[in-house]
Parts: C-alpha cells; structure tokens; sequence
C-alpha cells in the first residue's frame, strides 16, 4: 500500500466525521501508536488537537512536528506522577487527571514551570476496574481541595465508557456525567468551571455527542486499526 493511498484514507475518514458532529464539538484525533507522518496528513486535512496516551511517545513525535506550531495536545492516558513534570512540558491539555495526589503535585510543578495546564476531572460512575478516576463520593470529597490548586485550570469531566455495555446504558452513563458537570457547576466554585465534557470514543461518539460531549477522542476510526 502506498503513502499516498493511506492519506486519502485519513483525509476522507476526517471529513466524514467532522460532517457528523456539530460544530462546537472538539474533535481530538487520537494518535496513539499512529506515526508522526499520519499525524502530519490529519493536520493536513485541517485537525488541530491530537490526543496521546503516553507521555514519552508523544514528545518523540511532537520533535518530528515541530514545523506544525498550532497543533495543540492532550494526555489522554492516566500519569504516574514522577512523569507529571514532563506531561506539563509537552501537554497545555490534561483530561486524565484522576488523582488529588495527582492534581496537587501538577499544581506545585505548574508554579514552578509558570504553567497553567487546562485539565479534566476523569469520573468513574460505573465500578470499571480497568480504568481510573474517581467516583462520584470520591470527587465530591476531593472538590473543596481540587479547587485550591489554583494553577491547573480545571475545565470540567472526562469519562471513558466500561467496555461491556449496551447503547442505552452508555447513554445514560454519558447523560448522567453531564448532569453530574451540571451539579457542580451549580456550585460555584471559584477555581473550577465545567465548560468541556471530554466523552466518547470511535464506537460510542455518537452517544456522547447525543448526551452533551463538547470533546470526542477518536483514534481508529480517523486512522485505522492498532496493532
Ligand atoms: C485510545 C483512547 C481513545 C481512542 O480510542 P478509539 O477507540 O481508537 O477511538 C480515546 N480515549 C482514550 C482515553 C483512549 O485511551
């Protein structure tokens, strides 16, 4: 198979999706384990934010795109917190913040690098022991300390959905998150807004665009399969 023939494929998938959802939704091509010449053919076709799971290779890609200054990044994958200094080296986003242990350490490393990430809240309102976040108890027992880190701009929720569900329960998992930025938002925060819901992925996008998602995260379907 040619370059050639695998940039068409990019290029159309990219405006297929982008012609479903609504404008106002941010469209995060996940480029994980995707080379940084496909990267380059999505930007190409006009995409702008790349999502990665993985601190260390996305800043090996990020040097091969340095000509591409407008591209904006997201850390999409949980952080240990000895790589949190270098997640706020290569990402101005983080939607998988999912610690206070996390946030405080991203807060005092943000002072000392004049940094002022924009990060997401990941909720977990389902037990789903694969991924990280906190419960709603959980997050409504953290939210009085999350909101002194006065560095991290914190933006609103990211939820991953459990693999194992039906349409209509991820449905009503997305519209619950939504009601659950909802609330807290509600509470007037001084350091916490919940403008952004980062949900749904290549097979559950249309549901979340459907119950409020202001970001989708959508790796194979923009670029094909991982191995
Ligand atoms: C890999 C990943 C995605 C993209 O998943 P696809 O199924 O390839 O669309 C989105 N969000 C997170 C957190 C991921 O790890």
């Amino acid at each position: 198979m040619t370059s050639s023939h695998l940039s068409n494929n990019i290029t159309d998938r990219i405006a297929t999706i982008r012609q479903q959802l609504p404008e106002t939704v941010r469209l995060i091509a996940v480029s994980k384990q995707v080379s940084a010449e496909a990267i380059r053919e999505a930007y190409t076709a006009g995409i702008r934010d790349f999502g990665e799971s993985r601190v260390q290779e996305a800043a090996a890609k990020q040097s091969q795109l340095q000509d591409l200054p407008d591209i904006t990044w997201h850390l999409i994958g949980h952080l240990q917190t000895n790589k949190a200094k270098k997640a706020l080296e290569h990402f101005p986003w983080i939607h998988s913040l999912d610690s206070l242990k996390l946030a405080q350490a991203l807060n005092r490393l943000a002072t000392s690098l004049s940094t002022n990430p924009q990060v997401l809240l990941q909720v977990k309102l389902l037990p789903d022991p694969n991924k990280y976040g906190w419960t709603v108890e959980e997050l409504s027992t953290d939210l009085p300390a999350l909101n002194e880190c006065q560095n991290l701009q914190i933006k609103g929720l990211m939820t991953i959905a459990p693999l194992d569900l039906g349409s209509e329960e991820i449905l009503t998992l997305f519209q619950n998150t939504r009601s659950l930025a909802a609330k807290i938002q509600q509470q007037n925060w001084s350091n916490i807004t919940m403008e952004h819901l980062s949900m749904g992925m290549s097979d559950d996008y249309h549901l979340a665009v459907q119950a409020g998602a202001t970001m989708v995260r959508l790796g194979r379907t923009l670029f094909g399969e991982r191995s």
